[in-house]
């Protein structure tokens, strides 16, 4: 694009399409212990060695027999704890004692619970009489040998990682982290711990984007605080695209005096597109540096972080080799009036409950792109349609939860 053209500001899904389109996950994989697999990204399908449960088990603690036999007083041969199977096989008008998760002996074709038995001695009186096959979990009825029980692309969580132990599977190949970096730019930011001259104010966008990035689980460079000084925003950005796979910066990108951020990249690197019709937002420049990619923020604090969350992060796990869904978007009420103009998809921060089975939202105050407060109150967006304007109370938005990489 040429720099005199009057840019269209990007709808918001053209723009994800459009980065998505640009980008690549890692070409390198590695192979990984259990461990360390949590919030890796899959490099392979995993298939089921062996059947889950591996043999035909007791789902409940009683006496495995036939189910034939249970009119009778039955003879109770021996027992089958877990780890330890009954040896031989039933017998007609014989019963075994048995825990839950043992091994079912052969003969037996039904497990009756221990309550519904009394104990005569040496025989056991069946009270209740159980169908052929009542508490038996059969071999390979939760996954069978050969199955498909993780894909490419899945993002580990703890109970995956449980479930590849529960198969015997002690390594995973998964795809290389990211590594990103980060900077934030603005000669008026101090470095929180420091103290705060006249007119500075703490630089809290790289935090928030470095934090955001470690739930990511992706390598961090972070880069620090770079003044509004053009030769300084361009060596920084020349020494990150040699380092690193995705670089992040904050401010810089609108059109005052001192912001070189999107030149800079012209002229190092390239710019796809740096206006998005959303808001909080609009400045986010996207583009290329070197074999880096580029994401330049806006500077306003709630504005980097949900440009951050809505525009790059999808594109950063698409880099990360993830493959993911759409986020789950749900109808709510109105319960206060939300102003907006025609133009932007708004991305309002507020707080959804559920009354008497209805979804109602409410706005967590004054929405300004620098108060971080109602955004850390809120547990989810309501996301206003591009060309909506202003919503009544009692109007039908749309909801959508925050998920966990951004409270
Ligand atoms: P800019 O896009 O650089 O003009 O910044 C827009 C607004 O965001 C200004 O008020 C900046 O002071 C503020 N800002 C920029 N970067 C940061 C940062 N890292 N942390 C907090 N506020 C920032
Ligand atoms: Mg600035």
């Amino acid at each position: 694009m040429a720099c005199c053209d009057e840019p269209k500001l990007l709808p918001v899904v053209t723009a994800i399409d459009r980065m998505l389109e640009a980008v690549n996950p890692p070409a390198d994989f590695e192979q990984l212990a259990l461990n360390q697999l949590l919030d890796r990204i899959l490099a392979e399908d995993i298939h089921a060695q062996l059947n889950v449960p591996g043999h035909d088990n007791s789902a409940m603690d009683g006496y495995a027999l036939r189910a034939q036999d249970a009119d009778k007083p039955l003879h109770l041969a021996g027992q089958s704890l877990a780890g330890h199977a009954f040896q031989g096989s039933l017998e007609p008008g014989q019963c075994v004692r048995i825990t839950t998760g043992a091994v079912i002996p052969t003969g037996a074709d039904a497990v009756v619970m221990q309550e519904n038995t009394r104990i005569d001695g040496q025989h056991i009186n069946v009270t209740q009489t159980p169908r052929p096959g009542e508490n038996i979990r059969r071999a390979g009825e939760d996954i069978a040998q050969g199955d498909r029980v993780l894909s490419k692309g899945h993002r580990l969580s703890p109970v995956d990682v449980a479930l590849l132990a529960s198969l015997g599977v002690a390594e995973a190949e998964v795809y290389r982290r990211l590594k990103v970096a980060v900077l934030s730019t603005g000669d008026e930011l101090t470095a929180p711990g420091q103290p705060l001259t006249a007119g500075q104010i703490y630089d809290s966008n790289r935090y928030g984007i470095v934090a955001l990035l470690q739930r990511l689980n992706v390598e961090v460079i972070d880069l620090g605080l770079i003044p509004d000084r053009e030769d300084a925003i361009r060596a920084t950005l020349q020494n990150a695209s040699q380092r690193a796979d995705a670089v992040i910066s904050s401010g810089g990108v609108s059109v005052g005096e001192a912001d070189f951020v999107k030149d800079i990249l012209d002229e190092l690197g390239e710019i796809n597109f740096w206006k998005v019709a959303i808001k909080p937002g609009k400045p986010f420049a996207f583009g290329s540096l070197g074999r880096a990619c580029f994401f330049g923020l806006p500077g306003n604090p709630v504005s980097a972080m949900v440009t951050l969350h809505q525009l790059a992060l999808p594109v950063l796990r698409a880099m990360a080799g993830e493959v993911t869904e759409q986020p789950i978007t749900l109808n709510a009420t109105a319960a206060s009036r939300y102003k907006k103009r025609p133009g932007r998809q708004d991305f309002q921060r507020a707080t959804l409950r559920v009354q008497e089975g209805e979804n109602i939202v409410s706005s967590t105050g004054p929405q300004g792109s620098g108060v971080l407060t109602s955004f850390a109150g809120a547990n989810c967006y309501v996301v206003l349609e591009q060309e909506r304007g202003t919503v009544e109370e009692g109007e039908t938005v749309q909801v959508v939860p925050f998920d966990r990489f951004i409270l």
